[in-house]
């Protein structure tokens, strides 16, 4: 049978070297097209450690129309190309309020090339990494798929509401496409080996990176940004899901986008379980055995008080549903930064 190519922009990143893996298993065979912007090669010798073989890679970037266009040839012609996974954009919110262009012109422009080199090629599945922060700060949680898109708080989040919108106006236009935009919520820990996991480049901005940073003794201790918002404990609430139920959500996609008419469908993924800071500190250090240094302090900017899914659309259509636990994956997490304090 001839091969069937997903393939995987940004996927040296975090979440697509995760999904490289989760494709790999299901029998797909994953392309990566990567220029290593936020990432490092070594990811593929990661990927290599638990699948057997480095994937391919195509080394350019995605703004540019005609290498994306070189590259999907190249992908054609190692076998049938079942769909794209598109994850390759910046995505550090604070950062995005100080070079907006930047992320305007790398996130939503390689999201038009991309668009544009399928349809000249003629490959029309495509899943759309997209996120929670299109809700903004929504009225109530679980927040299902039709709760409004809030102005954005952020040039990240206005773009990724952009590239949600570029993609749905090319399914209405006539060109043949069929999309998921899949809306994660909070991303969590490692694949179970420790070969590959999040590798945030300076100082962390996300809870877990920080927290496991700062456990290690490589960061001062925690700052709990805020335990005076009207929650039970007085911290933010978020949906964590552990990164390899993520990575097979993408799988699931991939499968309904071939086996359905064509559509253009957004999809929450997240657990429907909503955690305080203050509840994942308890955690991380009940299924780790070691304490966290941290201190309470003042609020972040922008930060949501409280939200977290309702996945029921993703499990009626795509028959996917979390697996793994909140202390699977912070067990996963601290592993991964125990492996990388070793390096
Ligand atoms: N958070 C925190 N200290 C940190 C980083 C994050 O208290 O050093 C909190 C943050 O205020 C939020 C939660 O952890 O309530 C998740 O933050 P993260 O940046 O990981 O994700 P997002 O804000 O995008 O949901």
């Amino acid at each position: 049978m001839e091969k069937q190519v997903v393939v995987v922009t940004g996927g040296a990143g975090y979440i697509g070297s995760h999904t490289v893996v989760a494709l790999h298993l299901a029998g797909y065979t994953p392309v990566i097209i990567d220029n290593f912007s936020n990432s490092k090669p070594d990811v593929l010798k990661g990927i290599a450690e638990i699948i057997g073989e480095k994937p391919q890679l195509f080394e350019l970037d995605c703004r540019s129309k005609s290498d994306m266009q070189q590259a999907l040839e190249n992908c054609a012609a190692i076998g049938e190309i079942a769909g794209i996974i598109h994850f390759a954009a910046y995505k550090a919110v604070g950062e995005s309020t100080e070079k907006p262009l930047d992320y305007f012109e790398n996130n939503i422009g390689s999201t038009a090339s991309l668009l544009g080199a399928m349809s000249e090629l003629g490959v029309s599945n495509l899943v759309f990494s997209s996120s929670c922060t299109v809700y903004g700060q929504p009225e109530e949680s679980p927040v299902d798929e039709l709760a409004p898109i809030l102005p954005a708080e952020s040039p990240y989040g206005y773009t990724k509401q952009a590239c949600e919108r570029l993609i749905t106006d090319s399914f209405n236009s006539s060109m043949s496409l069929s999309a998921c935009l899949l809306r994660y919520f909070n991303p969590i820990g490692a694949h179970q080996s420790a070969a590959i996991g999040e590798l945030p480049i300076g100082h962390p901005n996300n809870l877990i990176p920080y927290l496991t940073q700062a456990t290690a003794g490589l960061r001062g201790p925690l700052t709990v940004f805020g335990n005076d918002y009207p929650t039970d404990d007085g911290t933010c609430i978020r949906d964590y899901i552990h990164v390899m139920d993520l990575a097979r959500a993408h799988v699931a996609a991939i499968k309904w986008l071939q086996s359905n008419e064509p559509s253009c469908e957004a999809f929450n993924l997240g657990t429907g379980q909503g955690k305080s800071v203050s509840e994942v500190i308890a955690a991380f250090e009940k299924a780790n055995g070691i304490s966290v240094p941290y201190a309470f302090g003042p609020r972040r900017a922008g930060d949501v008080v409280s939200i977290f899914a309702n996945a029921e659309k993703a499990h009626q259509n795509l028959g996917w549903k979390c697996e793994l636990s909140l202390e699977e994956a912070l067990r996963d997490a601290w592993k991964w930064q125990q492996k990388l304090s070793k390096a």
